[in-house]
């Protein structure tokens, strides 16, 4: 069965998000302010999305009757994280359309497809080789040197399902230790900067992309995006195009997200292509206090058919993730002037854990 096409909304359609993390959360306060509804779909757990959705459905991603329900009861599905099984976005868009749609789904959920994906639209990526076993493995490594990153080709998130392959490495082991599943061998890339690129597109074509981020990771989880990056004028201006070409390949709708490694040679800076999210991202939670129109509106107003919003930005921009315990300073961030405090309402604090964030905007 064909997918409905994506038609505009109108003020209290309803819009069905899968996954009830803080995106999702984040999500359903942006569709609230613009007088629609939502109906989140995840499974049992702490879902902090159910807290401001309109309605929550508990109920299991295999489950295509539990999906089918879900479906007829809304007017358009999106989500929150790109792992949707191919399965549940087919039974889902038997009823509604789902947006971005199944293609961006397939396209950026095996790291193999995405880089190749990159690779055909001429945009350069880290050099790359499927490994299918340890003995593929031996040649990529053979090919690509040392150190070089072996990566599951999917459900890997926060660095989580990849090892990095240095001198001396039993590669057999390190090949059974993400499980023996089917891999990428990437060569290590001397970047200097890590940045993203968020942006939109509606359904009319419209493109709109927020001012590039710099993001910091520590212990492989994003700490810190810093709004504009510091990064070279030619950069910048490649790595807006790099998104909008992606964007435009996928005919996409939606918020995306294109990680992106920036290299130095001979003073020249260079952009080269990470991964993609087809979601809203992290890097872009400063939108919330920093920008004319935030990443979740522009989502929300993407999947409803709806005029994209300005991506202008307020001022100079850092966020910063309140991971784990960090989250307890809630009191003195509160206490800052100009701190903006986000907390995601998760109803247990867990090392790792994403707990909040706050935003410093300074005007320019
Ligand atoms: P990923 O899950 O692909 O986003 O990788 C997580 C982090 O690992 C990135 O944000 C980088 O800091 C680092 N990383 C991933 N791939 C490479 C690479 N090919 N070269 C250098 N660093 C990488």
């Amino acid at each position: 069965m064909s997918a409905p096409a994506p038609r505009p909304l109108s003020p209290g359609d309803v819009i069905g998000i899968l996954g009830g993390g803080q995106l999702g959360r984040m999500l359903a306060m942006a569709a609230a302010r613009l007088g629609l509804r939502t109906h989140v779909f995840a499974p049992a757990g702490d879902n902090p999305a159910f807290d401001v959705a309109t309605r929550s459905t508990i109920g299991d991603y295999a489950d295509e009757a539990a999906l089918a329900a879900f479906a007829q009861a809304v007017d358009v599905v999106t989500y929150e994280f790109e792992n949707v099984p191919a399965r549940a976005a087919a039974a889902l868009a038997a009823h509604r359309p789902v947006l971005p749609d199944a293609r961006a789904l397939s396209t950026t959920q095996d790291r193999l497809v995405e880089k190749d994906f990159v690779r055909a639209l001429g945009i350069a990526t880290a050099p790359y080789m499927a490994v299918d076993d340890a003995g593929g493995l031996a040649r990529a490594v053979a090919a690509l040197g040392r150190p070089s990153i072996l990566k599951t080709r999917r459900f890997g998130y926060d660095g989580k399902g990849q090892a990095t392959i240095r001198g001396g490495a039993d590669l057999g082991g390190v090949f059974r230790a993400l499980g023996g599943a089917p891999c990428i061998l990437e060569g290590m890339v001397p970047f200097i900067r890590e940045v993203s690129v968020v942006a939109a597109r509606g359904l009319d074509g419209a493109f709109a992309a927020y001012d590039v981020c710099e993001n910091h990771h520590e212990h492989h989880i994003l700490a810190r995006t810093l709004v504009p990056a510091r990064v070279s004028g030619a950069a910048t201006t490649a790595a807006l195009d790099i998104a909008r070409r992606i964007a435009e390949a996928l005919d996409y709708i939606g918020v995306l997200a294109v990680e992106m490694f920036i290299v130095e040679t001979d003073g020249a800076q260079s952009v080269l292509v990470n991964e993609i999210a087809p979601r809203v991202h992290n890097s872009g939670h400063w939108t919330l206090d920093g920008a004319a129109a935030s990443q979740f509106e522009q989502h929300i107003r993407a999947v409803a058919g709806w005029p994209l919003g300005s991506t202008a930005r307020r001022g100079r921009v850092e966020m910063r993730n309140l991971i784990g315990d960090q989250a307890a300073a809630w009191r003195d961030i509160l206490a800052e002037p100009g701190a903006c405090l986000h907390l995601y309402g998760k109803a247990e604090i867990r090392a790792g854990r994403k707990m909040g964030h706050v935003t410093r905007v300074i005007s320019e």
